[in-house]
């Protein structure tokens, strides 16, 4: 029984998720996403991931910074709000920002964590903390999945549902003991199972595997998108869905979907070479629109 539940990601599951939007409603009604992101060199992981969040559809989105980022991120934001967070000696978020994020994650629907924030010992022990206490749904990348993979057990500690992003490489260093590219299917189906978390397991063909056992293939997608900052991209988008209500199975499904398709809309009239993860996310409307 646990290995006939692998299915398809079709156009019919993803439609659903993109209805027509009612007209009285505004920017609050598409939630408020908070992304925790970034570090000195790694600001643009940051700003990509709040962008894919609002071209997903996202009302509002808030980049919560290592405080030497805000200013140079002022100008580049435009849309995407920005709020600083204590520092470490080497610009990185501390633990020092935890209050700040608890108190910031109030009136939010979703925090995204991780995108270029680093594993400085103490950016690591915050990253573990805000999973143990955080009662929004979480969007865990990049650097939060390394600092998980330093302490898995503390997913089972989680209070809200939590969806992480590996690539193949961070997958590995959350089973170290298992070869992810020879064992696809089971290793996303078994460690979601296991730590009762949503994975998108990323490459070509992206697994989502859910904590019910169910498994889905993503179909979109191409090598055009083997690029710095596209998984940054995933993150905001999934992140931007779920802000809007979409409960994360889905999120994470029609996430990997569409991110897939942008790079797919992207490549049919640029071609494969020279695709930049912001060519995807000015995609993602179109995308959208396609899947309609
Ligand atoms: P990251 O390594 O975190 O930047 O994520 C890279 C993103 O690009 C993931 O969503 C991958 O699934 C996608 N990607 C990279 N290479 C390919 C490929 N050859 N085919 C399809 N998707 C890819
Ligand atoms: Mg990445």
């Amino acid at each position: 029984s646990s290995r006939i539940k692998v299915h398809l990601v079709e156009y019919a599951n993803v439609q659903g998720v993109f209805r027509k939007r009612m007209p009285n409603t505004h920017k609050g009604t598409y939630g408020h996403a908070l992304v925790i992101a970034g570090s000195p060199g790694k600001s643009g992981a940051a700003l990509m991931a709040g962008r894919s969040a609002l071209r997903s559809g996202a009302g509002l989105v808030t980049l919560a910074i290592p405080e030497n980022l805000r200013v140079p991120l002022e100008i580049p934001t435009l849309e995407v709000m920005t709020t600083s967070l204590p520092e470490t000696p080497q610009g990185t978020v501390s633990l020092e920002a935890y209050d700040k994020i608890l108190n910031l994650a109030q009136d939010k629907r979703v925090a995204a964590i991780g995108p270029g924030l680093s594993v400085h010992p103490s950016t690591v022990e915050l990253v573990l903390r805000l999973i143990r206490t955080l009662e929004i749904p979480m969007v865990l990348d990049a650097d939060a999945i390394n600092a998980v993979a330093q302490n898995p057990e503390v997913l089972l500690e989680a209070k809200a549902p939590v969806v992480l992003t590996p690539h193949p490489g961070e997958m590995a260093r959350l089973t170290p003991n298992i070869h992810v590219q020879n064992n696809r299917i089971p290793v996303a189906q078994e460690t979601a199972r296991k730590y009762n978390v949503f994975i998108a397991l990323k490459g070509v063909r992206t697994i989502v595997a859910a904590p019910d056992g169910n498994v889905f293939i993503n179909p979109t997608g191409n090598p055009g998108m083997a690029t710095a900052g596209t998984g940054d991209v995933l993150t905001g988008i999934i992140a931007g869905l779920i802000a809007q209500n979409i409960i994360p199975v889905e999120a994470a499904k029609s996430g990997v979907f569409l991110h897939g398709l942008a790079g797919d809309l992207v490549v049919k009239d640029k071609g494969e070479y020279g695709l930049l993860a912001g060519d995807l996310i000015d995609a993602i409307p179109r995308a959208i629109k396609f899947i309609q």
